[in-house]
Formats: C-alpha cells, sequence, structure tokens
C-alpha cells in the first residue's frame, strides 16, 4: 500500500537526522514546501505507474511528491550523504523507488528505463544546461516522454524565447526546433533553502511527433557561430562554418541580417541547405 506523503517525517527533521547540510558546490538549494512539489510533479500530467527520472533528489522532496503521485521513480544522487534518507523514503513506497549513487553527466540514463520516462528535476544549476542539451541532442525520437526542469529564470527564458527578443539565442533553437517547450511556473527564491541570488521557473519541454530532420551538430554549430558574434551581420559571423554563406544565398535569407532575427524554422532550413551543398563542376 502507498504510504501517504503526510505520514512520512518533516524533511527537515529528516535533513538533521542526516546531517544534510546543502553543499554550494553540489549546487544543492532544496524544496520543502508540499503544495510547491505537487504542483511540480502534475505538470507532465498523470504519473499513475509511468516511470520518472528524476537527477538529484537530495533530501527526496520533489521524490515525494512524485512517488505519491503514482510515479516509478528512478533518481540519480550525486551526494552520497543523501543515499540513507532516500533509502527511508523507498521504504515508504515499496517497489516504486530506485536510487543510483552517481554523477547524472556520466551515467547512460536511458539503459535504465524499460518505458519512456518523464525526466522531472530540481536541476543542480551547475549541470543543468549541460543536462538539457544533451537531452536535446539524443536520437529522435527521444528515449524520455517530457523534460519538466527547474532553471535560474534568466536560462528558462533563454529556452522558451522567440525571435528578435533579448534572450533569443543558441538554447531556444535548440529547445525549439523540434520540441515544444513553455515555462511552467515562476518559482520565487525564498521557496527554496538556502535561498539562491535569482529567481527560478519549471520549464516543460514535450518533443515534436514528426520534427525536420537536420543533422544536429551542424545546427549546433551554426547557432554557436551566429549567436556567438550576435552583433555581427551573418555573412560575416557565418564566414567558419562550411557551406553556410552558400546556403543563405540559396534559401533567400539576406546574408546582412543578424542572428537573432531568424526563426528557429530558419536555422533549421539553414542547416539543411547547409548539409546538401550543391556539387561543383570542375574542369
Ligand atoms: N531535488 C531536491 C529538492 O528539490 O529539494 C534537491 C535539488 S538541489 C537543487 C540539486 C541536487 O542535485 C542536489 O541534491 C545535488 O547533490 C544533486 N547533484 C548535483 N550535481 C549532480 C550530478 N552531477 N548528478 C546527480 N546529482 C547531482
Amino acid at each position: 500500500m502507498i504510504a501517504p506523503a503526510t505520514a512520512l517525517p518533516p524533511l527537515r527533521e529528516v535533513i538533521a537526522r542526516h546531517g544534510l547540510n546543502a553543499s554550494k558546490a553540489l549546487g544543492q538549494n532544496f524544496l520543502f514546501d508540499g503544495q510547491l512539489l505537487a504542483r511540480i510533479a502534475a505538470v507532465p500530467g498523470d504519473l499513475h505507474d509511468a516511470e520518472v527520472l528524476e537527477v538529484g533528489p537530495g533530501p527526496g522532496g520533489l521524490t515525494r511528491a512524485l512517488l505519491a503521485a503514482g510515479a516509478r521513480v528512478t533518481a540519480i544522487e550525486r551526494d552520497h550523504r543523501c543515499i540513507p534518507a532516500l533509502a527511508e523514503l523507498g521504504e515508504a513506497f515499496p517497489g516504486q523507488l530506485t536510487v543510483i549513487e552517481g554523477d547524472a553527466l556520466a551515467i547512460d540514463a536511458p539503459s535504465l528505463f524499460t518505458t519512456k520516462p518523464h525526466i522531472v528535476s530540481n536541476l543542480p544549476y551547475n549541470v543543468g544546461t549541460a543536462l538539457l542539451v544533451g537531452w536535446l541532442s539524443a536520437d529522435w525520437a527521444p528515449w524520455w516522454q517530457s523534460l519538466t526542469l527547474m532553471f535560474q529564470k534568466e536560462v528558462a527564458e533563454r529556452i522558451v524565447a522567440t525571435t528578435n527578443s533579448d534572450h533569443y539565442g543558441r538554447l531556444a533553437v535548440l529547445a525549439q526546433w523540434r520540441s515544444t517547450s513553455r515555462i511552467a511556473m515562476p518559482v520565487h527564491r525564498s521557496a527554496f533553502t538556502p535561498p539562491p541570488k535569482v529567481m527560478s521557473a519549471v520549464v516543460h519541454i514535450t518533443p515534436q511527433a514528426a520534427p525536420e530532420c537536420v543533422d544536429f551538430a551542424l545546427l549546433e554549430r551554426l547557432t554557436g557561430a551566429a549567436f556567438g558574434q550576435r552583433r555581427k551581420m551573418l555573412r560575416q559571423s557565418l564566414k567558419s562554418v562550411p557551406g553556410a554563406l552558400d546556403a543563405l544565398e540559396r534559401i533567400g535569407i539576406d546574408g546582412t541580417r543578424r542572428a537573432e532575427t531568424l526563426s528557429v524554422l530558419d536555422f533549421v532550413a539553414l542547416a539543411r541547405a547547409a548539409k546538401t551543398r550543391p556539387l561543383t563542376v570542375s574542369g
């Protein structure tokens, strides 16, 4: 039988009993508010009997909410001090929680699942973007069903940004060319212990059913070059990418434009055109 989350000891007591004082180096900012955690766990939709990957469960606040929603959670945590606290949580939800001690950046996560998991995480800020780019660059359709991730608000805004806005850049293109991204909820810095310096937001990302087929490495290279010199004209910033200037001309994008004026679909078209370079006639 599933233990109701209310029957569990308060998180602050768990933290005190296991000596889990927050480590800055591990990006530890814990959430304690049960209602907020339940709202985050509800973002992916009905989790009853669904597989979930949680990166960085820490003392297990979000993990509790996911387990209470009926999910089967596989949690990867780097801080060995948290493992006994998570083992206790696993006992309260028999058969629902698997805890792996390790670095989420180094673990082959897809091999841990038999079905496509939802990924739900209050991410450690120092590794959040690297994990996101890894999940977005997976073979498509991806091995995950949806991403529900906490980011610093500024990073969340960069993920969902639209053309011609200050936040629009490489991350927006990578997150939107074959996924749908939205900010599910803002989270005030005071919700965390200890509170970080900046506000946060939960982003929800779902894969598109039939995305355009593009060479991901090339798209990354194009966006890296274009936004790396975002104040420059494309005909200047894209010089370093083979085939890019020619591709601009072939799809009718004016080389005097700047990167932030191109839509996500423009970048996709550019990557496709740069990949299929015209045959040069010699002799
Ligand atoms: N989920 C908890 C919560 O919401 O209260 C803790 C979130 S805290 C922001 C981030 C957690 O990620 C910490 O427990 C930290 O130890 C863990 N962590 C940091 N780097 C990690 C990594 N590379 N792999 C797995 N876990 C990591």
